[in-house]
């Protein structure tokens, strides 16, 4: 990937990665740190993001880590005022960390998505508190910081079970995963990246949803065709559009998602 024309917008770009310790987050992070920029990675668990920085640190990538669960706006704040005191500003977000938990082992060992009517009111505010509050939250807590950039960029990682079009056609791919949950709350993942982009559209900053594709982690028991260096990709390339890329949009590898 080249991203050189958002290195001329901003030569030494700081980012920030939620959920970098492991699965996608950890390959945004190596991806990005790669292409030049100092990356913040961000976890919940202070020994598991040390250790996975430290990985990094060892390949001689340009990254540090910070302790940050999503669902806590103090966590979220210290994070920030951490990194505001050690780096001044950021340029890039990539709010990353997710969860689902509307998923159990069958008889098999194949892990099965529980129908809307059996999932407990309790099961759908952990995944909102996560997968939508988290968002919102992390994005306000580090708002300031990204304002001070000439080039910012916000991803939210969102998910093709996002697309209300795409989860409503009876034929379609997607009709099959009906988790209320977690698809519902990446539907709101996209709304708050709406509404962000609404906000920040005459600023330098740019909001967008990103869909990396079904990618074998431990969020889904390792059941994706896909690697999570692919699922990567597409947020390293919406955390680093030049000047005149897309805002309040959500994308794929092959183009734009249909909401
Ligand atoms: P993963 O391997 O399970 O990683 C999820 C990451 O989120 C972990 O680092 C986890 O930390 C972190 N996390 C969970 N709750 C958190 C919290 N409260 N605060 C901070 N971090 C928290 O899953 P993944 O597949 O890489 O998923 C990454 C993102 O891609 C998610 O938003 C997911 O919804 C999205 N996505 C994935 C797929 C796919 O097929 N894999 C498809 C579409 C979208 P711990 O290790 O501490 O739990």
């Amino acid at each position: 990937m080249n991203i050189s024309s958002y290195l001329r917008l901003v030569p030494s770009p700081i980012g920030l990665v939620t959920g970098a310790n492991k699965g996608i987050g950890f390959e945004i992070s190596r991806i990005l740190s790669e292409l030049g920029v100092f990356v913040w990675m961000a976890g919940r668990d202070s020994a598991r993001i040390q250790e996975a920085a430290a990985s990094l640190k060892k390949a001689g990538l340009p990254v540090d880590s910070v302790t940050l669960d999503v669902t806590d706006p103090k966590s979220a704040e210290a994070a920030a005022q951490h990194v505001q005191k050690v780096s001044g500003a950021i340029d890039i977000l990539v709010n990353n960390a997710g969860i689902v938990n509307e998923q159990r082992l069958n008889e098999a060992g194949k892990p099965e998505l529980l129908p809307p009517s059996r999932i407990e009111l309790a099961m759908l505010r952990q995944t909102y508190e996560t997968n939508v509050f988290g968002v919102f939250t992390v994005t306000k807590a580090f708002l300031p910081l990204l304002r001070k950039s000439p080039a910012g960029r916000i991803v939210n990682m969102s998910s093709g079970l996002g697309s209300l079009t795409l989860r409503s056609d009876p034929n379609g791919p997607y009709a099959v995963y009906n988790a209320l949950a977690y698809c519902s709350s990446k539907s709101a993942v996209n709304g708050v990246t709406v509404a962000f982009a609404t906000e920040l559209r005459d600023t330098p900053i740019k909001v967008n949803a990103a869909d990396p594709g079904h990618c074998a982690t431990d969020l889904n028991a390792h059941t994706g065709p896909r690697t999570a260096t692919q699922g990567a990709e597409i947020a390293v390339r919406l955390a680093t559009l030049p000047f005149d890329g897309a805002t309040c949009g959500y994308f794929d590898e092959n183009g734009v998602v249909p909401w």
